[in-house]
């Protein structure tokens, strides 16, 4: 049996899957978020009741709004801010008597689609969250792969690729650049293009509803945003040649993506044929907590 749990801001949510990953149970409580302590005690409850009600001891995963530190083994660049130079997984390992691996949540998100969502089967596959930020991760042989830095896959703060003259030198980014992917590709992102080119302001929900409505601008921004999200993905297929992507998050739910882009990163990809696929995450918002589990992998 595999417990995966997921931290994130507002709850903790715990799942227990067996070796199919077939969910056994599931629990979920508000999150303790600014008292260290009491989400190391609720994480440990968690695992606790699910045991109790399943009669069975599991591996255990945590997906973290955060990473470890290769250089420390201390929590870095969490929105948690508690977790933050904490040695999370150890502590967490001495409650519950067992190794604890943690990881990225972006991470968890690409480990579940390889090990049993819309990527399963494939050797290389690269991840994408895109919402209100731009996240990525990269499992190969159904690991993920963190990286020297604790980095790997972090797409998003890459400059945008074959930059047109108007996209030059592009908005300011919180990382301190101009013109970062993320800038281009999130929801919010989306939805500043659009203003800048129509005058009026929209979300990216609402973008999207006016294009298929029949709205011109909305429609060809849709349109620049699929042509700047090809060539995103162009060079991280020049790179990592995966042959799967699976997107997630807010924008993924657009269905036009998928045949579209493929179409248009043809142009960018250094090879006569490109096979790599684009696909939509299957396990949608429980892809965190079904990740966290799989970091104990079958094979
Ligand atoms: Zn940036």
């Amino acid at each position: 049996m595999r417990i995966g749990v997921d931290l994130g801001g507002t709850k903790i949510e715990a799942i227990a899957i067996d070796s199919t990953g077939r969910e056994l149970a599931r629990r979920r409580v508000p999150s303790p978020a600014r008292d260290y302590d009491a989400i190391v005690a609720a994480i440990v409850g968690l695992v606790a009741e699910l045991e109790s009600a399943l009669g069975a001891t599991g591996s255990v995963g945590v997906g973290i709004p955060g990473v470890t530190s290769p250089a420390t083994g201390l929590v870095k660049n969490a929105n948690t801010t508690v977790l933050i130079g904490r040695p999370f997984d150890r502590d967490l390992g001495a409650r519950l008597g067992r190794e604890v691996r943690l990881a990225n949540d972006a991470n968890c998100f690409v480990m579940s689609e390889a090990a049993d969502g819309a990527a399963a089967g494939a050797a290389v596959v690269f991840g994408v969250i895109i919402g209100t930020g731009v996240g990525g991760g990269l499992v190969i042989d159904g690991r993920i792969i963190a990286g020297a830095n604790a980095i790997a896959g972090e797409w998003g703060h890459n400059p945008l690729p074959w930059a047109k003259d108007d996209e030059r030198p592009g908005h300011r980014c919180y990382c301190g650049q101009h013109g970062c992917i993320e800038t281009f590709l999130s929801g919010p992102g989306l939805a500043r293009d659009f203003a800048h080119a129509a005058g009026r302001s929209l979300d990216a929900p609402g973008i999207v509803a006016a294009a298929a409505a029949g709205d011109g601008a909305a429609g060809a921004a849709l349109e620049r945003y699929m042509d700047r999200l090809a060539r995103a993905l162009a060079t991280v297929i020049n790179i990592v040649d995966p042959e799967v992507i699976v997107l997630g998050g807010g924008l993924s739910n657009l269905t036009q993506l998928y045949d579209t882009v493929p179409s248009r990163w043809a142009a960018f990809v250094f090879s006569d044929a490109v096979r790599t696929r684009l696909v939509a995450a299957r396990h949608g918002d429980s892809s965190g907590v079904r990740g966290a589990a799989w970091l104990w992998p079958a094979r």
